[in-house]
């Protein structure tokens, strides 16, 4: 109990508590040292762990042992990067708390920043960090399903017809674990196509050994080593009824990539399910999600501009 204080409290939980709490670059900076280094400074040249605070550059330690300089963001999300730690902090908090997400359109006139572009890069760099690489799989009673996303292209939106041959479409699995009555975490995936191998590979990467999964009788579920398999054969009106969890999953993205992004487009569609993903399985704890998010920028080696930017083929 007392555990689950002291981590609660951790986290602001109103714009104002934010506000006070994150409103000096070194604030930023002390509270980034403390998710990079909780057992205190590392170097990353040579795993000393002596070093002196640099008078002369911002937030920079030098290794005691190897003379390395090492600043609090090298190698996180926010390495290199020109904009101010408490910028930073904003669109973390913003993006993590906002039960919908933030658009950068909205995040460039919320926080007043000088370009849409700079808006798009902190968006996309943040949207790196919503995947732990540590997380645990899927496991107990787990549906699964797929499904096929409409995209926009630089026009208007596409709508794909349904059906389950997937050429040229933006094909998406996703899986979620049921507790009772109630859905828990989910995962959902770019797949190249609904066939046994591309559904395997999805299930396999996202459940835990003896998983009891759910799925209704598309034949690719079949035969997943290690895992149970309860097929409930649907007609093809009926999947909501059988399969109620990822029906609604599905149709949750598909509203928000409506209603936030005005539909998705093909590029980096992976990194906008993670951030959908990850703002459904921290639904009931939006304030701890803002230093999960954190934590795994910290954690995380930027991409560079030139991944960031990339067009579809
Ligand atoms: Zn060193």
């Amino acid at each position: 109990m007392r555990a689950v204080f002291e981590a609660e409290s951790r986290f602001p939980r109103s714009l104002i508590e934010f506000q006070n709490r994150f409103a000096t670059e070194s604030a930023c900076a002390q509270y980034l040292f403390e998710r990079r280094w909780p057992e205190g400074f590392v170097c990353p040249g040579c795993g000393e762990g002596r070093a002196w605070l640099l008078k002369t550059k911002a937030f920079t330690y030098e290794c005691a042992g190897c003379g390395r300089q090492t600043s609090v963001t090298a190698g996180t999300i926010m390495h290199a990067s020109k904009l101010p730690l408490t910028t930073w902090f904003w669109a973390a908090f913003l993006m993590a708390t906002h039960s919908n997400g933030i658009s950068a359109l909205q995040l460039q006139s919320q926080l007043g920043l000088g370009s849409y572009r700079t808006a798009w890069m902190l968006c996309a760099k943040l949207r790196r960090a919503m995947v732990n690489p540590a997380r645990e799989p899927l496991c107990g009673i787990v549906e699964a399903d797929e499904a096929i996303i409409p995209f926009r292209t630089k026009n208007d939106p596409i709508v794909v017809p349904a059906g389950r041959s997937g050429i040229g479409k933006m094909l998406v699995a996703g899986a979620i674990e049921i507790d009772g009555d109630k859905p828990r975490r989910a995962r959902l995936k770019v797949i190249e196509g609904f066939g046994k191998q591309q559904i395997h590979a999805f299930v396999l990467g996202a459940v835990a050994p003896r998983t009891q999964l759910v799925t209704d009788d598309w034949p690719s579920y079949q035969d997943i080593p290690g895992v149970r398999h309860n097929a409930i054969t649907v007609g093809p009106m009926a999947a909501h009824i059988a399969l109620p969890w990822t029906h609604r999953l599905f149709s949750n993205l598909k509203r928000w990539a409506l209603g936030v992004y005005h539909g998705l487009r093909r590029t980096n569609l992976q990194h906008y399910l993670d951030e959908f993903v990850f703002r459904f399985n921290r639904r009931r704890t939006r304030h701890a999600a803002f230093d999960t998010l954190l934590r795994i920028g910290a954690r995380t080696t930027p991409a560079p501009y030139r991944v960031l930017i990339r067009r579809a083929a």
